[in-house]
């Protein structure tokens, strides 16, 4: 079980801003930006590449609520998604997520 299935089981505690039937977000414990947000889908998917066709209703919903969730925190002059996946991409949770990031320029390209 990793650490996110725990926060949406409730055994671990994080700062929740946003649920519903079908994800979670909440906040970053070491957030790289003034506001940095993870969405999480309830279903337990480890990675992107884990994801299948039958997922895209599920993935279109979790950036629906990035949206929602940057206007909500008034991410005005923008912001940057972001999903980490495998080895190589630096992910480090085996649970995929939606990184979302704002409050700041942020450079490109990333490391
Ligand atoms: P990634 O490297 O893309 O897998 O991102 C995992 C993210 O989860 C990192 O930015 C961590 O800071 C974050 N994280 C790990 N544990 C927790 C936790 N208990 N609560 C909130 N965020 C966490």
């Amino acid at each position: 079980m990793t650490i996110f299935k725990r926060i949406i089981d409730r055994e671990i505690p994080a700062e929740i801003l946003f649920e519903d039937e079908q994800c979670l977000a909440f906040r970053d414990i070491n957030g790289q930006a003034p506001t940095h947000v993870l969405i999480i889908p309830k279903k337990e998917i480890p990675s992107l590449d884990d994801s299948t066709d039958d997922d895209a209703p599920l993935l279109g919903h979790l950036l629906c609520v990035a949206r929602k969730l940057a206007v909500q925190l008034q991410l005005t002059d923008g912001y940057r998604t972001v999903i980490n996946c495998g080895r190589n991409g630096g992910q480090s949770v085996n649970h995929l997520h939606i990184h979302l990031l704002g409050g700041r320029p942020l450079s490109w390209p990333p490391g």
